[in-house]
């Protein structure tokens, strides 16, 4: 059993306050199913802040390493998870700017009293799992030639054409 982690998102970013724990591969409950082994463990980081705009962020930092079916050959293959997500609060949804004039590396959260830590944490990894993971050619145990189909290239039909005019 893994306590929860609840806390207060305003308050917590307000009192530049900062937890971190683990949680086992095995219970993030959504993110499992993608994963080909159930081994490892996550380590996370929360802090809060506020900038000097006076606005109330979160940082998260996340470190592990989960197993993923190759979608070549099938086998595991080790997908590194090491990010850092920041998150500005905001009080309600209207305050979410528009996707256009949205600043690209913050994400934006409505501040919640009760905000489980946990499920940031999954939701982030669940965005940083690649949908196709694949091994890379020399670790693969099937080779990417066998499974590539001999498309022509388009290249080689503009060349004839050329030589044609000619
Ligand atoms: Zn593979």
């Amino acid at each position: 059993m893994t306590a929860q982690h609840i806390i207060n998102s305003l308050e917590f970013a307000r009192k530049k306050l900062e937890i971190h724990g683990t949680i086992e591969n095995s219970q993030l409950l959504r993110a499992r199913d993608l994963m080909s082994s159930h081994a490892g463990i996550i380590e996370w980081t929360l802090s809060g802040s506020v900038g000097l705009d006076g606005k109330s962020k979160l940082t998260l930092l996340i470190k592990g390493v989960a197993q993923m079916p190759c979608q070549r050959c099938l086998d595991s293959v080790s997908v590194d998870l090491n990010l850092k997500s920041e998150f500005i609060l905001v009080r309600d949804e209207s305050e979410i700017p528009s996707e256009d004039d949205e600043v690209d590396e913050y994400d934006y959260l409505v501040a919640d009293a009760e905000m489980d830590v946990l499920a940031l944490v999954e939701d982030e990894v669940l965005l940083t799992l690649p949908y196709a993971p694949k091994h890379s050619v020399e670790d693969c145990s099937i080779k990417s030639e066998q499974l590539e189909t001999k498309a022509p290239n388009p290249f080689a039909a503009l060349r004839d054409f050329k030589v044609v005019k000619k």
